[in-house]
């Protein structure tokens, strides 16, 4: 603006603020915006890695086609450091051509609001190492926002927990955010700049977002054994025809995956050349079925009394699952074997916290007790805390029972404690080379004075191929 048209408008204003205020009452009723309803979900997909979505995706044509279901999904990572079996890029240009991958897969399915938080792709089955490589806080603010952009009813997260399978720390890192996210968004002291009503000044920084409390939580899992979860939330069939889409739900669901060229080209070219007949038919072979019939949608936490096994949406599903009126007895536990001053830590002690913190007590854990899948011929690392007496700096005797042919590499022997409340300490064993394919369980006991003062327990299976622990 010209410097002499500023001056001459000033002083305009100046002539005409007294008739101005003068008509400080409007006329008509003046409409105040509301959120922007472009962006409203009845279900936020929260997951880890581009095309983990597939893991969910017979519910999700579900629930858009059949039942009208907005959806709206979160990556936690770009995929940068995945595999790319289609093509020669690879590190962020792999990332930039997998976020592509990912929206296109869930625009086959309608869905067009999408996010991607900063995680990094971390190959570990230790969901810390995802949580401190991902930058834990700023992508739960971020994650935080979105569910107060996009209010959604229900939230549907990889499951956090330790399971033998994929295991992947990526993806309990998603379910951990998740549930954070559920918990935080309808807190109007977490994260206050969000909901702190727009002002004119500084108004870049406040976001004039509203709390938000989602009403249910629920997981899916990357364990090998998806029947341990029967009964943990309601059932749909991903075999039933949608009666929108005159289509399998499988059918709708593998459509979707299409776009993931860089993760199974070949999968993907060999399902493409096959007749309807011919697919039908390999998805009938249990061999090669991608989801488990039917799937069962783990319920985490209901911000309102709810069932376990109730319907997602009992308003709009036409039939009601086998909902009962009493909560499932879903839980193991972490087993301690002799309760006492020996705790398993690590990632067990951390999901021991956490579900506790966030009232996922009924939250499955693994049936014999805490397990972890390896590759055979690698190391496992049992993390495990000794309470003692801070006063004085004790000896203790440590004794490690491993299988046979399995070797114990560091941490059996006495030890000396310094004085303080609890030592973090760990154990290493060696695998042999050779995949058992079974659980085989390690002992750690602790001693003083010739007392066993506890003893924890890890299973172990040492499988052909694993990520690393
Ligand atoms: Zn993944």
């Amino acid at each position: 603006m010209k410097r002499w048209l500023v001056v001459f408008t000033a002083s305009l204003l100046a002539l005409t603020g007294r008739a101005i205020c003068a008509q400080t009452v409007p006329a008509a009723v003046q409409t105040v915006k509301g959120p922007d309803e472009r962006f409203k979900a009845d279900i936020l997909v929260v997951v880890a890695h581009p095309d983990d979505e597939g893991g969910v995706t017979p519910y999700l044509a579900r629930a858009i086609y059949d039942e009208h279901k907005r959806v709206a999904v979160v990556f936690g990572t770009r995929g940068g450091s995945g595999g790319n079996d289609y093509s020669r890029e690879h590190g962020p240009a792999l990332a930039d051509i997998r976020e592509q991958e990912a929206r296109a897969a869930c625009a086959k399915l309608g869905i067009t609001n999408v996010w991607f938080l900063s995680g990094k792709d971390t190959a570990s089955q230790n969901v810390l190492n995802s949580l401190a490589n991902w930058g834990h806080g700023a992508n739960l603010e971020e994650l935080v926002r979105i569910v107060r952009l996009t209010r959604p009813e229900v939230i549907i997260s990889w499951l956090p927990g330790i399971f033998i399978g994929e295991n992947h720390g990526d993806h309990q890192a998603a379910g951990v955010l998740a549930t954070e996210a559920f918990d935080l968004a309808g807190d109007p002291t977490a994260f206050p700049a969000q909901v702190a009503g727009a002002t004119k000044r500084l108004e870049v920084w406040l976001e004039n977002l509203t709390p938000w409390q989602p009403k249910k939580l629920y997981f899916f899992s990357d364990a090998d054994d998806q029947k341990q979860f029967a009964g943990t939330g309601p059932a749909y069939s991903v075999k039933e025809i949608s009666p929108s889409q005159k289509k399998p739900y499988w059918r709708l669901a593998l459509d979707a995956a299409t776009p993931h060229l860089t993760q199974f080209p070949a999968e993907i070219h060999q399902l493409a050349a096959m007749s309807d007949e011919q697919l039908n038919k390999f998805m009938d072979d249990p061999q090669h079925s991608w989801w488990s019939e039917p799937m069962t949608l783990t319920l985490g936490k209901a911000a309102a009394a709810s069932s376990p096994r109730a319907a997602i949406f009992p308003d709009s599903e036409s039939a009601q699952k086998d909902a009962d009126k009493t909560m499932v007895q879903m839980g193991g536990h972490f087993a301690v074997l002799d309760s006492g001053t020996l705790r398993l830590a690590g990632p067990w002690g951390y999901y021991a916290n956490f579900r506790k913190a966030h009232k996922l007590e009924n939250l499955p854990t693994p049936v014999e007790g805490p397990e972890i899948g390896v590759k055979a011929g690698s190391v496992v690392q049992i993390p495990f805390s000794l309470a003692h007496d801070p006063a004085r700096a004790a000896e203790f005797a440590l004794n490690v029972t491993a299988p046979a042919g399995w070797r114990v590499l560091n941490g059996a022997g006495r030890i000396k404690l310094p004085k303080e409340e609890n030592t973090a300490l760990q154990v290493e064993v060696q695998t042999p080379d050779a995949p058992a394919n079974k659980l085989e369980q390690v002992l750690v006991s602790v001693e003083q004075d010739g007392k066993v003062l506890g003893t924890i327990r890890l299973l172990v299976m040492a499988k052909a191929s694993g990520l690393p622990q």
